[in-house]
Parts: C-alpha cells; sequence; structure tokens
C-alpha cells in the first residue's frame, strides 16, 4: 500500500468519526466515504458506543419548510453558503464545519438544535439538486430556505410571519438570519 493510499485511508476515518460525534446516521457515512460498510460499522459502535439506528433516512423536502424546522435549517444554510463563498473545503468538510457552527450559535443562545447533521446532509443534496432554494424574506432580507421558485416580492419569512400559536420570544429563539 503506497504512502498516498494510506493518507487517504486516515482522511476518509477522520471524516467518519467528525460526522459520527455530530450524530450522523450509517447512510452519511457510506455515501461521504469509501471505507466498507463493515469498517464503518465497527467504526461507528467504537466512536457512539453502540450500534447505529436502523432504518431510512428522511426524505421529504417538506419537513425543512415547516415553522420552526426551517428557520434553523436557513440559520445552517447560511453559515454553509458563506463557508462556501470565503473557504475551499471539499463539500462534506464544509458541512461538517458549518454543522458544528449552526451548534454552537444555537447552544449560545440556549437553544435546542431542531436540525440533525442527517438532515443538514441532506438539505444540501436537496440545494444541490435544486429541490429547495434560498430566498430573500420581502420584510427582513433574511435569506430562508423555501420550494424552488418562490417568488421573492410576496415571500415572507418565519420570523417575520410566526404562526399564532408559536408566539414571539423563546419560540423563535431570537435567531438573525442577517
Ligand atoms: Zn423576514
Amino acid at each position: 500500500m503506497s504512502h498516498k493510499s494510506i493518507l487517504f485511508e486516515a482522511r476518509q476515518i477522520e471524516t467518519a468519526v467528525a460526522l459520527i460525534r455530530l450524530g450522523a446516521r450509517l447512510q452519511v457515512l457510506e455515501a461521504e466515504t469509501d471505507l466498507s460498510y463493515e469498517r464503518l460499522l465497527r467504526l461507528y459502535k467504537e466512536v457512539a458506543g453502540c450500534s447505529p439506528p436502523k432504518g431510512q433516512l428522511p426524505f421529504s423536502t417538506d419537513w425543512f419548510m415547516t415553522w420552526q424546522p426551517n428557520i434553523h435549517a436557513s440559520l445552517f444554510m447560511n453559515i454553509h453558503e458563506y463557508l462556501n463563498k470565503a473557504t475551499e473545503l471539499e463539500e462534506i468538510d464544509a458541512i461538517i464545519k458549518a454543522y458544528s457552527l449552526y451548534l454552537e450559535q444555537i447552544q449560545a443562545q440556549d437553544l435546542n438544535p431542531q436540525i440533525s447533521v442527517t438532515r443538514a446532509w441532506r438539505l444540501v443534496k436537496f440545494m444541490d439538486n435544486k429541490m429547495v432554494t434560498m430566498t430573500p424574506c420581502s420584510k427582513c432580507g433574511g435569506r430562508f430556505v423555501t420550494h424552488p421558485h418562490e417568488i421573492a416580492r410576496h415571500f415572507v419569512c418565519g420570523l417575520c410571519n410566526p404562526p399564532a400559536r408559536a408566539g414571539k420570544g423563546k419560540a423563535s429563539g431570537g435567531l438573525k438570519l442577517h
């Protein structure tokens, strides 16, 4: 085995470990590394201290459009877009970094994260495939995750127009996206 391939493998393991620590599902590791399923499974058990959860990954884009998840998804995507412009990270590294920064921001405000790293990863793929997009709010100018072809002139975000049951303040978390 050449020197380079050992380094490459070490890098892949590092990526997998970072994802497991953030709570990623096994399917994310399979998609983002060349490591075998058996090795990933062993790695997962070693790092997480338990077997990975079974079952399908969430698939629908609709979940990201519901009120609170949308605010959190939009915060994550704003960080992700910023990193992509400001740095030259590989896509998976940008996701790991953006998700870590998202967690920092959420925890600094004493909030619970509403979006898992697996969902965040899924969201970036949806964005890549143009199944969702970012649209600026016509009131606050913040950029939010929306269905494609949302009409920006009419779009009002979930912070400017929270559902009646939500009220102001703690529920919206005082998050600002601009
Ligand atoms: Zn707004």
